[in-house]
């Protein structure tokens, strides 16, 4: 990160300086309907270790004045626990996984991690203590190693390879051409999917978040690689507070508390064996169905 603030603090000025010398044209993109823009916050500190997780009555809508697709959420998550995260397509739980990043502020309500509202962080403080594995993880042009640390020197060569060790990543590195030094082509061509998908596991390990926001990949992969991945999830789980986007039944059942979204509203959430023990939950009708199923 360090090679790259300078850039992106010089771009970022530049930015200010366009924005500050035409206001007109920031309200033409107004009109054209560009979101309100996302500023810094002052700098407030996340703490570090698992993060606990409130949202308060938040309610967001992707247009200022339209429907709503999130409304009125209230969740609390207890630092190390995991949320696993249901709902049908559409039904906004990728839309609250990039508010818990700022990629959009709410019209109503707040996020706080462990107390303190995410508005208040600098970006790069919020974006550093939670982290986001999807299946479209992005690898960038250049060495293995700046793909898993991303430029963090703290984290030296033997973390890294300790890492890729757990992960059953070995063969993989030990067919590099340079170890860690062997360029990665910029949207990782030479990866398999599952490759890839280990890889956005490891630089969670390594960056070490206080927040997990896991978006489980709904497609199969060869066995082998599915279980690394089962086995990767589970030490994810373990140490740290995760919200999942699961699609597995074998994920939900690692969740602490479940919630079930629909339309962009909460119409369950309780703790899994709860709700799994109440045959009238949502919940357990969707485990008799089989969740994929109910969730397409
Ligand atoms: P899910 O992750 O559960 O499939 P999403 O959060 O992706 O749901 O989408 C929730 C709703 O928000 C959908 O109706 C979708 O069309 C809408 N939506 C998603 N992204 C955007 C966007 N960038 N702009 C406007 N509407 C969006």
């Amino acid at each position: 990160t360090e090679l790259l603030a300078k850039p992106i603090e010089k771009i970022r000025t530049q930015l200010e300086d366009l924005q500050k010398a035409d206001a007109s044209l920031i309200r033409v993109l107004d009109l054209l309907g560009t979101k309100p823009k996302i500023t810094d916050g002052p700098g407030a500190l996340l703490p570090s270790g698992p993060l606990s997780v409130r949202f308060n009555r938040l309610t967001f809508a992707y247009e200022e004045d339209g429907e709503p697709t999130l409304r009125d959420l209230d969740i609390t998550l207890r630092p190390g626990q995991t949320l696993g995260l249901l709902g049908r397509t559409g039904s906004g739980k990728s839309t609250l996984a990039r508010l818990l990043l700022r990629f959009y502020d709410p019209q109503e309500g707040s996020i706080e991690l462990s107390g303190v509202d995410i508005r208040n962080c600098k970006l790069h403080e919020l974006r550093s203590g939670v982290a986001m594995v999807t299946q479209n993880i992005e690898i960038m042009e250049g060495t293995v190693r700046d793909n898993l640390t991303l430029f963090d020197d703290r984290i030296d060569d033997g973390k890294i390879l300790a890492v890729l060790k757990e992960l059953g990543l070995e063969e993989w590195y030990a067919s590099l051409p340079d170890g860690l030094d062997s360029i990665l082509s910029s949207g990782g061509g030479s990866l398999s999917a599952g490759e890839a998908q280990l890889l956005a596991f490891a630089r969670v390990f390594l960056s070490d978040p206080g927040l997990v926001i896991l978006d489980e990949a709904s497609s199969r992969l060869d066995p082998l690689t599915e279980n690394r991945i089962e086995a990767a999830i589970n030490r994810l789980l373990e140490e740290r507070t995760c919200i999942m986007i699961a699609h597995r039944l074998s994920t939900v059942q690692r969740a602490d508390q479940i919630l079930i979204l629909e339309s962009g509203r909460i119409v369950e959430n309780g703790s899994r064996a709860a709700l799994a023990g109440n045959p009238d939950s949502r919940f357990s009708r969707m485990l008799a169905v089989g969740l994929e199923e109910v969730l397409t």
